[in-house]
């Protein structure tokens, strides 16, 4: 376990709503741009009790907390089975961000995927989740992000809905935000987004 605290969601479509956060330690996927590598090593974090993690999370959706939020870390590094139970028999609506790179467990009822290049996601997250959100770095994030968001389509039931498609530039970085905002502003299916809890200065 990294850390847990309250906030608001800064990514993605549920943008600017009161989450509870739990970062949970471990990832390989590697991301030359991560912005959580000291989540990398699981062994350098501590463990803690699912009864303690759940009264937390009760505390802040009493709050005001909208949801609770399993990230990372690559939170499908490990099993969720019981982290989920524990949270969801508190009544709680669990969220999971996920590069996909894992086989997915627990239950939600939402679900962010943000695919990685060099490491792409397991078809079921392609095909179950509720958003997919691309991160910017290059014009070849956007050829990448047509190819996820064609792959989500054709592995669900061609009436059924698709996910939120959403680029995202990578931080600080204003070559990436122009061909975010251009590609958005030419592609209709897509929408930008923001790290808005940075440019606030919030966690
Ligand atoms: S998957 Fe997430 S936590 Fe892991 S390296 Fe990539 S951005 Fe960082």
């Amino acid at each position: 376990m990294v850390e847990t605290f309250h906030s608001l969601q800064g990514e993605g479509l549920h943008a600017g709503r009161s989450a509870f956060f739990i970062r949970l330690a471990g990832c390989d996927v590697g991301c030359p741009w991560c912005d959580t590598k000291h989540s990398w090593p699981a062994e350098a974090h501590p463990r803690r009790p699912l009864a303690d993690l759940a009264a937390e999370a009760s505390a802040a959706a009493a709050a005001g907390a909208a949801f609770v939020v399993i990230t990372g870390g690559e939170p499908l590094q490990q099993p969720l089975d019981v982290l989920c139970t524990a949270l969801a028999s508190a009544g709680l609506l669990l969220h999971l961000e996920t590069s996909g790179v894992g086989e997915l467990s627990g239950r939600f009822d939402w679900i962010t995927l943000s695919p990685k290049p060099h490491q792409p996601p397991a078809a079921e997250l392609l095909a179950r989740c509720d958003e997919l959100k691309v991160v910017v770095t290059s014009a070849a994030d956007l050829s990448f992000a047509e190819a996820m968001a064609a792959e989500a389509g054709r592995l669900r039931a061609p009436t059924g809905p698709g996910p939120v498609l959403l680029l995202q530039p990578v931080w600080n970085e204003p070559a990436a935000q122009e061909l975010a905002v251009a590609y958005v502003r030419r592609s209709p299916a897509w929408r930008l987004s923001l790290q808005s809890h940075k440019w606030l200065g919030v966690r």
